[in-house]
């Protein structure tokens, strides 16, 4: 699965001019293996730090920035100001243009399409506005993660960040 998709990422930015250089599929790695979770670009830099493939920060952020760009991740916004990515469904049979992500535990929910059509419709007719693309990120809580009794599992925590295998 993982390689599967490593292969379309691959291909995806050979046909724009770029390398899967081994340090941007280290990245890739890394966010695919969190793929449940929006992470920033500081957990990604914590995962390499004094780890045999050192990465810069700077590179992580250039790297994101390049996959952004690509359509390959997405930015969400967590916490304000704090950017955090997550993968952009590259399969398009899967692809979830809105969603819910949880801001406790991360959880990811697809919401049905035709909940977003009236919406859809409604710029179009009104703003005079047509849509080509959307990506629809509507952050909160499940009733189960905002529970008083409940531990919750940050999204903060790059606790639950593993180095992948290069
Ligand atoms: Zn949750």
């Amino acid at each position: 699965m993982m390689s599967e998709q490593i292969h379309i990422i691959k291909r995806k930015m050979f046909d724009q001019g770029y390398k899967l250089t081994p340090q941007r599929a280290a990245i890739i790695r890394v966010l695919l293996d969190h793929s449940d979770i929006p992470i920033s670009a500081e957990d990604i830099f914590m995962v390499f730090k004094g780890k045999l493939h050192k990465m810069g920060l700077a590179t992580v952020y250039r790297t994101l920035e390049l996959f952004c760009e690509m359509n390959i991740i997405h930015k969400v916004n967590v916490e304000a100001g704090m950017a955090r990515y997550t993968m952009s469904n590259i399969q398009n049979d899967s692809y979830s243009h809105e969603q819910l992500i949880c801001t406790a535990c991360g959880r990811k929910k697809k919401v049905k399409v035709d909940w977003v059509k009236p919406l859809e419709k409604r710029i179009e007719s009104e703003l005079g506005f047509t849509i080509t693309d959307y990506q629809l990120d509507i952050m909160g809580l499940f009733t189960t993660c905002s529970g008083k009794g409940c531990i919750k599992k940050k999204v903060s925590t790059p606790s639950r960040l593993s180095v992948p295998s290069l």
